[in-house]
């Protein structure tokens, strides 16, 4: 763990093992922290918060870009950890790295912009100055399905802000924690600006994060249900909250879109990760009239997709993360199927030679899904594609809305008119107009209802880590 500039065991020197999801191997150990590492987290991130606040943000900017370029130097080695400790392919590893790169030089340019105003009174007397400080100690809580930009997307607008932090990665992921913490100290971030506990147990620290009154705000990324929890429970201590939870994102294909474009583009970007993220197209509305062109363009695309361990050449889908992701994914497709979905590729564990030794799920089309599916309602996270026919324009983005997360929506059209009341109807934080990435560090992301609460990334970004202070000037 790293606690006022240290390396340190666990007080109680636990450890816990970590392992590579493709081949089962034991890569790593790291210390089991507990409550009481914990608190001295938090004791050393608040001894460093008003020097930390107090130091100039282009003195703060500075760190920040040095960190940005180190990461990028060190992008080969950082992705090569990546992939063995979290199994998404060599390529897809290092292009994370350079998307959590990216939030630290976005917030390091917006550090220098923290502003304030001028503002008038109704009194001749009295002048007002509007400022800016940071909220305080930051708590991170952050998944391991992108285990290095779901802490820089905290971490850089944390420390642009001037907030010292206490992170807390997952257990799956802790090796790029520590390799990012390595960055931050390279670069000369001073003792109990960042701080990182790991464990095995997240309850017990969780439960110091939002019931310490010297945290004033929890950022979480994860699972509905556990951001739920925690958010309860910082709110009962009147901390900020940031939770960016799950997705559950529609893909529409209307009846005037290209569907050999809108097939290729949802090939490419339903298996990313083993469709291990929150913004992953999980219900694919394809118009009737579109319906048998992009069957017959995805299902060969689908087919050839090559699975595998991350580091072999020419692999695009690697493991899922444990055998309990396996489990569920399994037990989604066996519904479908059982209630009457067909399985023209995939549909089945990979367990090919060696690759039996890790949690592999062949990437599957199912076509013909119902709202009686469970994977009509639920969240997959996996390389399962379910696509739904309709026949009503007009009740689509009505069916698209009808579900309690709303992170992510794509919309293919090559009408403007139905792209904009797509945009305006759907319920969702993100949108993709025939565009498969509509992400950057440069806008905001997040999302509505049981997908969360606050944003990150863009101007806003920045907001969720700055108290507002008002100063009234009597002249
Ligand atoms: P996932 O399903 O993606 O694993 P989780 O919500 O379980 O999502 O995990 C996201 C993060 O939340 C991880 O860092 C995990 O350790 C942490 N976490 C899980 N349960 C708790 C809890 N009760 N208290 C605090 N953190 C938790």
């Amino acid at each position: 763990m790293y606690i006022n500039g240290e390396r340190v065991s666990a007080a109680s020197g636990d450890t816990f093992e970590v392992t590579n999801p493709a081949t089962g191997e034991v890569i790593g150990r790291v210390p089991d922290g507990a409550a009481s590492d914990a608190t001295a987290a938090i004791d050393a991130a608040a001894d460093a918060a008003t020097a930390w606040a107090g130091t100039p943000p282009f003195a703060r900017a500075d760190l920040l870009h040095t960190a940005w370029q180190l990461m990028l130097d060190r992008a080969d080695d950082l992705a090569g950890l990546m992939t063995t400790e979290q199994g998404k392919p060599l390529r897809a590893s290092k292009a994370e790295v350079i998307y959590g790169a990216d939030f630290l030089r976005w917030f390091a340019e917006e550090a220098r912009r923290i502003e304030g105003a001028w503002l008038t009174s109704g009194r001749a007397d009295q002048r007002f100055l509007q400022t800016h400080a940071p909220v305080g100690v930051v708590a991170a809580i952050t998944p391991w399905n992108y285990p290095i930009s779901m802490l820089t997307r905290k971490m850089g607008p944390a420390l642009a802000a001037g907030c010292t932090m206490v992170l807390k990665p997952a257990e799956a992921t802790p090796l790029c924690a520590q390799a990012v913490i390595d960055v931050f100290e390279d670069a000369g971030f001073p003792p109990g600006v960042v701080n990182l506990v790991t464990t095995g147990d997240p309850k017990p620290v969780g439960d110091v994060f939002t019931g310490d009154p010297r945290v004033r705000k929890l950022t979480f990324t994860g699972s509905t249900a556990v951001g739920r929890v925690l958010a309860g429970k910082a709110a009962s201590n009147l901390q900020r909250v940031s939770v960016e939870l799950g997705g559950h994102a529609p893909f529409i294909v209307f009846p005037d879109a290209d569907p050999v474009h809108a097939a290729k583009g949802a090939a490419a970007l339903k298996f990313l990760n083993s469709g291990q993220a929150c913004i992953s197209p999980n219900r694919l509305y394809v118009h009737d009239s579109a319906q048998q062109a992009f069957i017959d363009t995805i299902v060969p695309r689908v087919e050839k997709i090559s699975v595998g361990v991350g580091t072999t050449d020419g692999v695009k889908v690697g493991p899922l993360i444990n055998e309990a992701a396996v489990a569920k994914v399994e037990a989604q497709v066996e519904d479908a199927r059982a209630k009457g979905a067909a399985v023209p590729v995939g549909g089945r564990r990979v367990t090919d030679g060696d690759l039996a030794a890790g949690h592999f799920y062949a990437p599957t089309i199912l076509n013909n899904v119902t709202d009686d599916m469970a994977i009509y309602r639920e969240e997959t996270f996996g390389p399962v594609a379910p696509v739904i026919t309709y026949d009503d324009v007009d009740t689509v983005i009505e069916a698209a809305n009808d579900t309690n997360y709303g992170l992510a929506a794509y919309v293919y059209t090559s009408d403007l008119k139905t792209a904009m009341r797509a945009v305006e109807g759907l319920k969702f934080g993100i949108i993709g107009v025939n565009d498969v990435n509509p992400t950057s560090a440069t806008v905001p992301f997040g999302g509505m209802n049981d997908s969360g609460l606050g944003r990150e990334g863009g101007h806003e970004g920045l907001a969720e880590y700055l108290e507002t202070k008002v100063a009234g000037f009597a002249l």
